[in-house]
């Protein structure tokens, strides 16, 4: 089926599917490590065009191409390359992309194993990095260099729910002859397309808000032009940071219900929010959804919906956020995020517990901020369950 035409919803239920000899309704399961190959003239059809048929799954695969195929269309590129994991995406932009001594310019507070492997790793191959306030459009354009390769921003961040300006990091980085990065894996496809604001390379976790199930990790690159697909690429072959058929399956599946999940989700976290807003045990709170949300103007240039991701920050720092941790019901006490179940986290007691109290400020992770990543339950159970959790404080 032809759906370049169709709308985002139809498009998560039918993009990347092809004609299959049996009629199947869903993707089949290719669980195969290699294929036959009608001839000798075939096989070396096959090494010269990946288009002329699959060869070995850490290759190309059918079931692994239908996931890549999808997602490129949701987020309107060239071509996608699906990953072990985000971590397997994000590794082989790097790799592809950065050289020895070249520079990577990158947002503070990404991911932090994102910024871990370039500053404990990359460093080690030469590979230089900065690491900046990227929300600071004037901070981007003092701190680029002429030997700055890659401009890699998250947005929104993780866990301050900061924005960076895509369509201005692109107008940046371009004028510089860098190439634009974007970790999209809190919006999604659904709320943000980075591509189409003049982003280069877009990658998600896929274990996140696309799967939704929390029950696959994944990543997937989604590039802009022909040109950087034919370098990310043989580098994630040759790296073994493949995904597997079934694990592609798992996403195909969750894809389909992106869109209600995240209709929900964010129905859910904007009446939390309002909640909590008026808590009196809440110090401040942050939700792109909310009036008082700091960047409002660029939330509403560049995304089509606040998300489900908040933070919030509880007076009575570090011991309040155990007491609330350790007294959630409905909530599960996790890290990760974007799944149907609500999951809270405490950074300074969990994730980030390994800085020191000085570097969690510098990077915005307060001794009472909440990450809170709301799911699709009912939205008063959830509520009445912060309220109960609320009172042990
Ligand atoms: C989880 C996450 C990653 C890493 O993805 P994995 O699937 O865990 O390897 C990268 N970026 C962001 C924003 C994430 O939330």
């Amino acid at each position: 089926m032809d759906t370049k035409n169709l709308n985002f919803d139809t498009k998560l239920i039918h993009a990347g599917h092809y004609d299959e000899a049996f009629g199947s309704a869903t993707v089949p399961i290719y669980q195969t490590s290699t294929f036959a190959f009608k001839n000798a003239e075939h096989g070396a059809r096959c090494f010269a065009d990946y288009d002329e048929g699959y060869i070995y799954t850490r290759i190309n695969n059918p079931t692994i191409q239908a996931l890549e195929n999808s997602i490129s269309e949701l987020e309107k590129g060239y071509g996608g390359i699906a990953t072990s994991s985000g971590m397997g995406a994000c590794t082989s932009i790097y790799m592809a992309l950065l050289d020895k001594d070249s520079h990577l310019l990158s947002t503070a507070s990404v991911y932090g194993t994102s910024r871990g492997v370039m500053e404990n790793h990359f460093s080690r191959f030469g590979v230089q990095s900065t690491y900046i306030d990227t929300s600071d459009l004037e901070l981007v354009k003092k701190s680029i260099r002429p030997d700055t390769r890659v401009l890699f921003i998250e947005t929104p961040s993780n866990p301050t729910i900061q924005l960076t300006d895509i369509k201005e990091c692109a107008k940046i980085a371009h004028d510089n002859g860098s190439i634009l990065v974007v970790d999209n894996t809190f919006s999604s496809p659904c709320l943000q397309n980075p591509l189409e604001m003049g982003a280069d390379v877009v990658f998600h976790s896929l274990t996140k808000f696309i799967n939704g199930h929390a029950d696959v990790v994944g990543g997937i690159i989604v590039t802009k032009t022909r040109e950087l697909y034919e370098m990310i690429r043989p580098l994630m072959i040759s790296m073994g940071c493949n995904m597997d058929p079934h694990q592609a399956y798992l996403v195909i599946r969750g894809i389909k219900t992106l869109g209600i999940r995240m209709e929900r989700s964010q129905q859910n976290a904007m009446k939390i929010a309002e909640w909590l807003e008026k808590n009196p045990k809440v110090d401040w709170i942050k939700y792109p959804g909310l009036k008082s949300y700091r960047q409002q103007e660029l939330f509403r240039k560049q995304m089509k919906g606040p998300g489900a991701m908040m933070s919030f920050e509880l007076k009575g720092g570090i011991e309040a956020g155990r007491q609330l941790m350790n007294n959630v019901r409905v909530a599960t006490l996790a890290v990760s995020l974007g799944g149907v179940e609500t999951l809270i986290q405490h950074p300074a007691s969990m994730t980030h517990s390994g800085f020191s109290k000085e570097d969690r400020e510098k990077a915005g992770i307060t001794d009472g901020l909440v990450r809170y990543s709301v799911g699709i339950e009912d939205a008063d159970d959830l509520i009445r369950d912060l309220e109960q959790a609320f009172e042990s404080i």
